[in-house]
């Protein structure tokens, strides 16, 4: 059996088994197969949101480009130089430029193609070129927007107009005023510089020891309960005595908006702080006349007299 196999395979008796198989005209209906291709656009690309700096993402598809290009040159044509050129920092340019008009306008680009004038671009006529929607840049691209701040840093911190008018050297900005507008709203360096009208009176710039000069003012209210269990919350306020010179803060609790709670509160802070040489409030009723005297020519300010 082992090694000869069942006997029938040696019997002369032995016939194969023809199976059945159904004739040309019985051959079920086969059901239709569709097959189905899902085409993925690679519209997004990694490089162009990764770095927040525009010039050094112009730099990096530069760079590629050049590798790029070299791949398809003899050894002695490639380009090696240890930066990149203005022509390719011009092509990359382009390149993000493209990217990123794939990614906002794909429907634009394709009426286009299509002969079509039923898209939001039509007013500003645009064509293509070399698969490129000349002249326009979409407004809420962060790759654009990061074009917006090197524009706007590269030339001084200049103002909404004058980045639209260097911009439109080589591009029509969508929604460009509101939009640079935005970026410029922005920017850390305009915002420390630009002339604002903080009041800074005397004794908001002059040296003195802290807490000498204090502004008081109330916070709440809050709820407290006053005994441990089931006690009905009451409310209470926060006092806040601001050094004006340090901005440092001290805080006291105080149970209501009366004078002899503010009283208290007061002493302890001069407990703890030191005497102040003059507390500024808004002139609430919870002041005391008698130790703090309205200043008239000083508007909101109050005038400390207690020891
Ligand atoms: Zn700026």
């Amino acid at each position: 059996m082992w090694w000869n196999g069942p006997s029938f395979l040696r019997s002369v008796l032995y016939e194969a088994e023809v199976p059945d198989l159904p004739s040309d005209d019985e051959i079920p209906e086969m059901k239709p197969t569709v097959s189905v291709h899902i085409v993925m656009k690679f519209d997004e690309f990694p490089v162009l949101t990764k770095f927040e700096s525009f010039r050094k993402t112009q730099r990096i598809v530069a760079y590629v480009l050049r590798f790029l290009s070299n791949c398809r040159k003899k050894k002695e044509d490639r380009v090696i130089t240890p930066y990149p050129t203005i022509p390719e920092l011009r092509g990359a340019m382009m390149k993000i430029v493209g990217a990123v008009q794939e990614q906002e306008f794909s429907r634009e680009i394709d009426k286009i193609k299509a002969g079509e004038n039923n898209h939001r671009l039509v007013s500003l006529n645009p064509f293509l070129d070399n698969g490129l929607l000349r002249l326009i840049l979409p407004d809420k691209s962060p790759v654009i927007r990061s074009l917006l701040v090197a524009t706007h840093r590269e030339n001084m911190h200049v103002g909404v107009s004058s980045v639209i008018t260097i911009l439109r050297q080589q591009f029509w900005l969508l929604n460009g005023k509101s939009t640079v507008r935005k970026i410029i709203r922005n920017c850390v360096h305009c915002f420390r510089l630009s002339p604002t009208t903080i009041d800074l009176r005397s004794y908001r710039v002059n040296e003195e020891p802290v807490f000498a000069q204090v502004g008081v003012d109330y916070a709440g209210p809050i709820f407290v309960k006053q005994t441990a269990r089931k006690a009905t919350p009451v409310k209470s306020y926060i006092c806040i005595f601001v050094c004006m010179v340090t901005k440092a803060i001290h805080l006291e609790a105080v149970e209501n908006l009366s004078t002899e709670a503010f009283l208290a509160a007061f002493q302890r802070f001069v407990s703890r702080k030191g005497t102040p040489h003059t507390v500024y409030s808004d002139n609430d009723r919870s002041y005391p006349e008698e130790t703090i005297r309205v200043v008239p020519n000083e508007g909101d300010c109050l005038e400390n007299h207690s020891p």
